[in-house]
């Protein structure tokens, strides 16, 4: 059936599932997402749903075979090319679970195209769960548009993300003792960036040397309170992607 502009609805529910999509795929659904939208959602035969598997930009589908636990959406009309996001890369040592679902899930929102978690010496978790986070971007990118996620990286120690560091591409290093003002840093070094910000403990002396020294490092100062680390991760990345990203 040819889509219509009333068609999908606004009001469609926004599904993340496995790809590729193109028109006329049917994508069998059960599990949780088969009971949100036939328990929470109440769909029905016919109604639209919005996919997108990362790749394949997102698709408006039908809803149909419904049966108890199960049902098949077929694709029929790309509503989005698949996205383009800032060259932003976010370096974040690894904080308490919790704290970090939150980063990830606002660094999905706000339009982050690398996650890279970064071991440190003060670091008090050492081991993330990348099922657990990514489900934290999936629902993220579900509800606010995006048709791919950010990549999330394996953690690295920081002396290797830093020996392996790009030149050409900016390292905003938001040191809590001080650098260059955010935005005054931001406005000089435009282009591909990464911002590197560190565990509950802070960075050691050692540390801040050595990023410092690292080719591209800019440090800045997210002004004079101390913030929480997933604070000065989600603050620094909305200033930037308003100063440098797509929010024009
Ligand atoms: N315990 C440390 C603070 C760590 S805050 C201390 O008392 O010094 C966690 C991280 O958030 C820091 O490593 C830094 O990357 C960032 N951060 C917090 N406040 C900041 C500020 N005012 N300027 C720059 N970075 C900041």
């Amino acid at each position: 059936m040819p889509a219509t502009p009333a068609w999908p609805p606004r009001s469609a529910p926004r599904l993340h599932v496995p790809g590729p999509l193109a028109e006329g795929v049917a994508v069998p659904v059960d599990g949780n997402a088969a009971h949100y939208l036939l328990s929470v959602m109440r769909m029905a035969d016919g109604d639209a749903v919005l996919l997108f598997d990362g790749q394949s930009g997102e698709w408006a589908a039908r809803a149909g075979s419904i049966r108890k636990r199960d049902l098949i959406l077929t694709c029929e009309v790309q509503t989005k090319p698949l996205e383009h996001v800032p060259d932003f890369r976010l370096c974040v040592a690894p904080i308490k679970k919790g704290r970090i679902d939150l980063v990830v899930e606002k660094a999905c929102e706000l339009g982050v195209a690398e996650i890279q978690p970064v071991l440190t010496r003060r670091a008090v978790v050492d081991k993330l769960n990348a099922d657990r986070l990514r489900a934290q971007m999936v629902e993220a990118a579900e509800q606010c548009g995006r048709t791919g996620l950010p990549t999330l990286s394996d953690m690295v120690p920081l002396p290797k993300l830093l020996s392996g560091w790009t030149p050409g591409r900016h390292l905003f290093f938001a040191d809590e003792q001080g650098g260059t003002p955010m935005a005054d840093a931001f406005a000089a070094h435009r282009g591909p960036a990464a911002l590197l910000v560190g565990p509950e403990g802070g960075f050691t002396d050692e540390e801040r040397a050595a990023i410092r020294a690292c080719d591209g490092a800019v440090p800045i100062s997210l002004g004079p309170r101390i913030l929480r680390a997933e604070t000065a991760a989600i603050a620094a990345t909305a200033c930037w992607m308003a100063a440098n990203g797509d929010w024009q």
